[in-house]
């Protein structure tokens, strides 16, 4: 499939994946688990005797398998699976959501990437820049949320990129027409293919200098961060004038 992109002066919006693309969340995820584990040991101490690390992802990935309904929606199940978890251990329910505030406390504890900061400060005067992500994080808490005119989650769209209703979810939010969007993302399928049948243009993120997965029509750009991706939108932008 070939398709001619949109030219790059032409584009007024920009759509950024965040885990992946502005910080590692592997490592993020990883704290924040080992922070929700050590408060369970001390306040609710049946749990975390009962149900082992692999437990507890045991009974999340049973949850997500019975509600594909919620699956786009990642808080929804880390609080329920915590809700069954101190139900079976005896204790209440309502201890779920300072369980899951001790997680989302530590999950927003990120390290933004070096290039991010500069990159943002550039891209926020020229363009309207909106974070359209399928996880949790909390720009307020992490600090970006003066960067951003718009935040997009697959929680409140109710469904997750690669899911159309993601990218279409930018043009109701900027009122722009796909073909202004640049979106900028680290997946190869969620954000590069999902936003390129969304009509946008699209850029990859590689930071880890992969391959690009040969059976998917490439990105009109890709970028080893931030920095790149400035100096190619405003290389265009001084082309176009
Ligand atoms: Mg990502």
């Amino acid at each position: 499939m070939s398709r001619r992109a949109a030219p790059r002066h032409a584009l007024r919006v920009l759509s950024l994946d965040l885990d992946d693309t502005l910080w590692d969340v592997a490592p993020v995820i990883q704290g924040a688990e080992q922070a929700l584990r050590d408060w369970l040991g001390q306040h609710c101490p049946r749990v975390t005797a009962r149900y082992s690390p692999h437990g507890m992802r045991a009974l999340r990935d049973r949850l997500n398998r019975e509600h594909p309904e919620r699956a786009h929606d990642l808080s929804w199940m880390r609080v329920r699976t915590l809700q069954i978890a101190l139900e079976d251990c005896g204790y209440a329910l309502s201890l779920a959501e300072d369980a899951f505030e001790v997680f989302l406390a530590a999950r927003n504890r990120v390290s933004l990437h070096p290039d991010v900061l500069p990159a943002l400060d550039a891209l926020k005067r020229r363009y309207t820049l909106v974070a359209l992500t399928n996880g949790n994080a909390d720009l307020e808490r992490i600090g970006l949320d003066r960067y951003f005119n718009h935040y997009l989650s697959a929680r409140g769209v109710g469904a997750a990129k690669p899911d159309l209703r993601m990218f279409e979810a930018v043009g109701e939010a900027t009122g722009h027409a796909p073909s202004e969007v640049l979106h900028v993302g680290d997946d190869p399928v969620r954000d590069v293919v999902g936003a390129a049948r969304a009509g946008m243009v699209t850029a990859w993120v590689n930071r880890r200098g992969d391959p690009w997965p040969g059976d998917h029509p490439p990105p009109d750009t890709r970028v080893g961060d931030l920095l790149a991706l400035t100096g190619w939108l405003f290389r265009a932008a001084s082309q176009a004038r």
